[in-house]
């Protein structure tokens, strides 16, 4: 089975009277963790509405559309997929009306015993309409034989395995769940009288709200009107942060577990160019990704920082180009050198990941042919050898350049004049972690579940 679910936002507005605008807003902030669809539910009490369809936040809704989103309470959703993927009822908030009543659900993470689930499903009669692995939370919730909403959640999470950073929807109720390794990022904030939930922090800057805490690995949040939210400790938390969402995946601005996103950048940098030094004439970023770890890498190293590659901010991410040739074209329609800054100059040049390897090869060639003298490639993460099953996007391994070449061949192959990676110890240093508290599978192959 495809998963469906993958680099996602999630959000919840609770008791706000401009529900689906704050959603809205909250969605807006949280555009870089998926391009391809958008959807936001809201619920007036009586009954839910929904929007949802392909595109970004601003093309999906209008002030038209929030309007006729009603109601004080709203979920959202931005979603992420591979190429082909496109199906509009691939998009979330999956909404379903079964014997309770009303509910929708919006997922980021992925299921890793979702084919499994879905096939005793089948196997009982269930119909599904989509390749997301969130119908099956639909299907277990209004199979549970439980009398409330919040036991067949409790129901429903217990049969399912992998990585969920969920918000539900009901008519009157709200509720946020995170698995119990908490992969995925998921916090709580307060708005006016009323509370929010987001996969990043990012979001409660916008719209104003104010940061209490991250819902915690294993949590249930029950938000229901004069209440103060209730906590249901459904699993003993295991914390398995991604450590991905600190390399790439999360806003700078963002506090991620706890952290702010942009110090760990930084001090990736940092670590980096202890670990790999090199000797050089300026330090350049690989925008936007690269920018604080180069930051870090050029106040640790003494060596002058320019912003020497711009970037067209007009063009969506390369990644999801599914042929060689179109990923070429599109790193050079999105990054472009200062020919007259480099011309001669021996240039360290720093970004986050290497996943294939076409972007750094295009980028060291582009280099290149402005003058630079030397390009010596560092990358502020561990050789990305395996893929993610929990959520974040990446390839199969056989596509994964580290897991097929050694950085010797890797360096010839992306044609700099050296590469060096930051390693993993020195990840966890930088971000004040331990190997026990974070997933770093795709870069070691430990996997959890
Ligand atoms: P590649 O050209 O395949 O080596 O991709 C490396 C580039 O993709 C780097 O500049 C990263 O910032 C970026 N990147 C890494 N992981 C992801 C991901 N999961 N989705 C989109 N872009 C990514």
């Amino acid at each position: 089975m495809r998963s469906m679910n993958e680099k996602c936002a999630v959000v919840g507005i609770f008791n706000h009277p401009e529900a689906s605008k704050f959603a809205y807003f909250s969605l807006h902030a949280q555009q870089h963790r998926g391009q391809e669809a958008a959807g936001i539910s809201t619920s007036n009490g009586e009954k839910l509405f929904t929007i949802k369809d392909r595109g970004l936040v601003t093309q999906v809704f209008d002030n038209q559309k929030l309007a006729t989103l009603k109601g004080d309470m709203a979920i959202g959703h931005t979603r992420y997929s591979t190429a082909g993927d496109d199906s509009i009822l691939d998009a979330q908030p999956v909404f379903a009306r079964y014997d309770l009543g009303e509910m929708a659900i919006v997922h980021n993470g992925n299921l890793t015993n979702a084919q499994e689930v879905r096939d005793l499903l089948i196997q009982k009669g269930a119909i599904f309409q989509t390749f997301m692995d969130t119908e099956n939370l639909i299907h277990l919730i209004a199979k549970s034989d439980q009398h409330h909403l919040v036991d067949r959640i409790v129901d429903a999470v217990k049969r399912i395995e992998g990585a969920y950073s969920l918000v539900f929807l009901s008519r009157t109720k709200m509720f946020a769940m995170r698995d119990r390794f908490g992969f995925r990022p998921l916090s709580l904030g307060r708005l006016g009288d009323g509370y929010v939930v987001a996969s990043e922090t990012c979001a409660f800057d916008l719209i104003g709200a104010e940061y209490i805490r991250d819902v915690l690995p294993g949590e249930l949040l029950i938000f229901e009107k004069g209440k103060a939210p209730k906590s249901i400790k459904v699993f003993d938390p295991t914390p398995k942060h991604c450590i991905f969402e600190y390399v790439y995946f999360a806003r700078p601005d963002s506090n991620v577990y706890g952290q702010n996103v942009y110090e760990m950048r930084k001090a990736m940098g940092e670590r980096l160019a202890q670990e790999e030094p090199a000797i050089a004439d300026m330090i350049v970023p690989v925008p936007d990704g690269g920018i604080p770890a180069a930051i870090g890498y050029a106040q640790a190293s003494g060596i002058p920082f320019e912003m020497a590659i711009m970037r067209n901010h007009y063009i969506g991410r390369t990644f999801i180009e599914p042929t060689q040739e179109m990923r070429d074209l599109k790193v050079k329609m999105k990054l472009s050198p200062i020919e007259h800054l480099i011309k001669g100059k021996r240039l360290v040049v720093v970004d986050d990941s290497i996943v294939r390897g076409t972007t750094s090869r295009q980028i060291v060639r582009m280099l290149k042919a402005a003058g630079a003298k030397e390009v010596h490639m560092r990358i502020s993460s561990p050789p990305t050898t395996d893929p993610c099953y929990y959520g974040v996007d990446t390839p199969n391994k056989d596509k994964l350049i580290a897991a097929n070449m050694t950085n010797e061949e890797i360096c010839a192959f992306i044609e700099a004049d050296s590469l060096g990676y930051l390693s993993n110890e020195g990840l966890l240093l930088s971000v004040n972690g331990k190997e026990e508290n974070y997933c770093t599978a795709c870069f070691t192959g430990n996997y959890i579940v």
